[in-house]
């Protein structure tokens, strides 16, 4: 017979402004929230409950915002070893300037590039992370498990989505031959990894999406197929769309439609899809999103870096399409991190038609949160601060120089400089403390990731 099972240890955490993002908003300008083990036990205003037992820890969290964990819902790890090259090109110049290079990636590059990825997005407060990686070049082994490795050895939350090219240059494609893989091929490693590492459980750690990579580097075999064993499998499905007007004119050119219309054709839209960018969608696209419930992940950083254009983020929510933030690869997003995107959405959405009404401060934080974990299918466990949801937070420090004089703590966080993380938990266990990952060697990460970078550019510059 199996022992009884210890109470959960509780910690408490008080004082502090919070930030539920549950569906009426609800806010403490001063409140407490109690962790039960991995879960949220309760929270409200003012301090805890007196008497709780088994507690391990109280903190003082006076001059502090509590609010979800941030959720990346876009990202290639691999990028982190090309970062700042091909500065000033569109996407698809980039993408020709770095095929080559990124062809060449092993798995200690990749081992590397994802700890420095999860790292940079983990101490500045992203609790679930996601990495689309699409580049298994022949010989490489299984890179899939190396990345699941690196985010389960810091402790964050992770979805893979484990993707794919099969249309090389020969095909029309973008990529290089020799960095795809056979239609067939890509499937079966794609089946593989999710009955290897897919957990469909509440309190999951790692989940797998199946994610062909995009309309111009995939054979519409590959996406039909893609999004037939997704369903059987029953985990999601992730790829690009309508990220520029190349890509839709490529669509146009090779399919007779856009990319919308394409991906509908395919089986490639629905609630269990998310796609990143969508920048160029007209309102019948937005309206096919909307009818399906298929996600989207708006990466306005990368959008900008790339020229690509401003997503219509305000249609998109008013037509209840879901939608969460990304970081997109840090390739076309240099900086790594997901909270300086609450602001960077904000910005670039009210340069848009909508100006002013675009976005608020608060619509901002709820896209990095809760919009976010609708966009993975985690809204039932992660997203916001409630009551039996797990304990993914993030203490966000607004009392130093750079917030003190702001006096609404989401104002502060969302319009001011990157605010410190005091902390960050994940699961119930803290992983960041004062901004330094408490799961990882920051320091050992960033010598490895010079030298594996270094590495990259020789192996690819002998070419
Ligand atoms: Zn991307």
């Amino acid at each position: 017979m199996a022992a009884p099972s210890a109470p959960p240890r509780r910690i408490v955490i008080e004082n502090a402004a919070i930030a539920t993002v549950d569906t009426a908003g609800t806010e403490y300008a001063t409140g407490h929230l109690v962790v039960a083990g991995e879960r949220i036990e309760s929270l409200g205003a003012g301090p805890a409950p007196e008497g709780l037992a088994d507690v391990d820890r109280r903190i003082d969290a006076t001059g502090h915002l509590v609010t979800p964990g941030l959720v990346n819902t876009h990202h290639h790890f691999y990028q982190w070893l090309t970062r700042g090259l091909a500065t000033d090109h569109n996407l698809f110049d980039w993408l020709a300037a770095l095929y080559p290079t990124w062809a060449r990636i092993d798995e200690p590059m990749v081992r590397t590039a994802a700890e420095a990825s999860l790292a940079m997005m983990a101490r500045g407060g992203v609790t679930t992370a996601m990495d689309h990686h699409y580049i298994h070049p022949r010989g490489t082994g299984d890179l899939s498990s190396a990345i699941i490795g690196a985010a389960r050895d810091l402790g964050v939350r992770f979805t893979l989505a484990r993707g794919s090219m099969d249309r090389g240059e020969r095909d029309g494609g973008l990529p290089p031959d020799f960095a795809v893989e056979t239609t067939e091929g890509a499937l079966a490693a794609t089946e593989e990894t999710v009955r290897r590492h897919h957990d469909a459980s509440f309190g999951a750690m790692t989940q797998v999406a199946v994610a062909p990579c995009s309309p111009f580097s995939i054979s519409t075999e590959l996406l039909r197929e893609g999004a037939a064993l997704g369903r059987r499998l029953g985990v999601r499905m992730h790829t690009h769309g309508s990220e520029t007007v190349e890509e839709e004119k490529f669509c146009h050119e090779l399919f007779g439609m856009g990319p919308t219309d394409y991906f509908e054709s395919t089986g490639f839209l629905g609630s269990d899809v998310w796609m990143a960018h969508c920048v160029h969608m007209n309102d019948t696209d937005i309206a096919a999103f909307a009818r399906t419930g298929t996600g989207v992940a708006h990466c306005p950083s990368s959008n900008a870096r790339l020229a690509a254009g401003i997503a219509r983020v305000p249609d998109l929510l008013r037509a209840g399409v879901p939608v969460g933030l990304g970081v997109d690869g840090t390739a076309s997003n240099e900086s790594g991190e997901l909270h300086t995107e609450l602001r960077n959405a904000l910005l670039v959405n009210r340069l848009g038609p909508h100006r002013e009404a675009a976005l608020t401060a608060r619509q901002a934080l709820r896209l990095g949160t809760h919009g976010g974990a609708r966009v993975l299918g985690r809204a039932d466990a992660i997203g916001s601060l409630e009551p039996g949801k797990l304990a993914d937070l993030v203490l966000w420090k607004l009392d130093g120089l750079g917030h003190s004089s702001i006096a609404d703590p989401v104002a502060a966080l969302v319009l001011g400089p990157p605010a410190p993380v005091t902390a960050s938990f994940v699961h119930g266990r803290q992983i960041v403390e004062n901004n330094r990952m408490l799961t990882a060697d920051e320091d050992r990460i960033a010598r490895d990731a010079r030298t594996e970078a270094r590495r990259l550019a020789r192996i690819a510059g002998q070419d």
